[in-house]
């Protein structure tokens, strides 16, 4: 690319108001955050339980820490799988309900090395249109062919599955979307991978947990078999307050993976300190239901108030609730309006989700108090 062109397009960003810009977390993450030293009620962030600044998960890292050192110095398959990571796989898979978790560095790392593993020029990979980057990445850099249905349109899918050639087919779907909030129908997709012989991948970031009694997530929400999701891709980045992912299923298809993904054998192996830590966020989302309870409370009440307000809110019973409104001046005026009231919401614009649906994503915690809720639905009335 040119430099010209490159100066051309940054131009043109900036004069759509698509420029994308980064502001400074100054201390942990929570609901009261500081950024670039303002202080602020955040509805933005993945800490969905409140773990990511939890002192009993910061003390679990700084004794791996004293333990294990600072790096994990290689790969997993050279000498960087450590005891903490083989004691949390094994914890994991038993919460999942799976034979076996192989850990990734993260969400992003696991979907490219997954989808890549299992392709090849004779697959075909079926995606929902507004699967999360990361997957769409990893259909696009496999060998497979990637073919699109419409968002949670199993019938859209099934007439692909019909027309297909393919001998390997695989397919993709978040559990929940990242940028709708919406639940996959995982009842319909299982019941069309069992028909057209099919693998399935669920990648479900943002509903362990969030979702399900046990917070197993999507799976245990919509009360389907686990082990009919063939791989269940989950991250530590959200509702675990920490960092890298997994992909959970059956012994030897893991064991498959494990000998494939490029992108768990040729990168290093997330810290030992990081590992500890996300097996503390297990035992709190496994022996602190009250948590889920909390959010959960938010959500529905969340969900209450805004009905009022009577705007585009997307149907979710998730923690992530938005407010489709279309054009990126609009949300982004919103999004300064709220910011001046000391409230961060920040507007998502295309290319992250579709052409004319910029929107604010409103993201709930177990954190948040009625008062926070009360607060931001107040400055949306006056806003909006
Ligand atoms: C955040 C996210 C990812 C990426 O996970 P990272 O660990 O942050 O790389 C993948 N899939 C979905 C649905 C996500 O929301």
């Amino acid at each position: 690319m040119k430099l010209e062109e490159i100066h051309a397009q940054l131009k043109q960003l900036d004069e759509s108001q698509s420029l994308r810009t980064r502001r400074t977390l100054n201390g942990p993450q929570g609901v009261q955050v500081t950024l670039d030293d303002s202080d602020y009620l955040s509805f933005c962030s993945n800490d969905y339980l409140g773990l990511a600044n939890d002192p009993r998960v910061v003390t679990a890292a700084v004794d791996a820490l004293q333990q294990h050192g600072v790096g994990s110095g290689a790969s997993q398959m050279i000498s960087g799988y450590s005891t903490q990571h083989a004691s949390f796989e094994k914890e994991l898979a038993y919460f999942l309900g799976v034979e076996r978790v192989l850990l990734f560095s993260s969400g992003y790392l696991a979907n490219l090395g997954v989808v890549s593993a299992l392709s090849s020029r004779h697959s075909a990979v079926f995606s929902d249109r507004l699967n999360h980057a990361s997957l769409i990445d990893a259909a696009k850099l496999s060998d497979a062919k990637h073919q699109r249905y419409h968002h949670r349109d199993h019938q859209g899918l099934e007439r692909l599955l019909q027309k297909t050639d393919a001998t390997n087919k695989l397919i993709l779907s978040d559990g929940v979307f990242s940028m709708e909030g919406s639940i996959a129908p995982l009842a319909e997709l299982i019941a069309l991978k069992k028909e057209h012989h099919a693998l399935l991948l669920i990648d479900d970031a943002h509903g362990l947990g969030v979702l399900g009694e046990k917070g197993i997530g999507s799976a245990e929400q919509l009360q389907v078999n686990p082990e009919d999701i063939d791989l269940l891709i989950g991250t530590f980045g959200k509702a675990f307050g920490s960092s890298g992912a997994f992909v959970a299923g059956k012994h030897d298809l893991l064991e498959y993976i494990m000998q494939k993904a490029r992108s768990l054998i040729y990168t290093t192996a997330a810290p030992a300190a990081l590992i500890a830590a996300c097996a503390k966020s297990l035992d709190i989302i496994q022996n602190e239901p009250t948590r889920r309870g909390r959010l959960q409370d938010n959500i529905a009440y969340y969900r209450e108030q805004i009905k009022r307000l009577q705007q585009p809110s997307l149907d979710s019973i998730s923690a992530i609730q938005s407010i489709v409104l279309g054009d990126n001046d609009t949300v982004i005026r919103l999004s300064q309006q709220l910011a001046a009231e000391g409230i961060l919401v920040l507007p998502i614009r295309p290319p992250t989700v579709p052409a004319n649906s910029a929107r604010l994503r409103i993201t709930l915690s177990s954190e948040h108090s009625k008062v926070d809720i009360d607060r931001l639905i107040t400055a949306l009335q006056q806003y909006l």
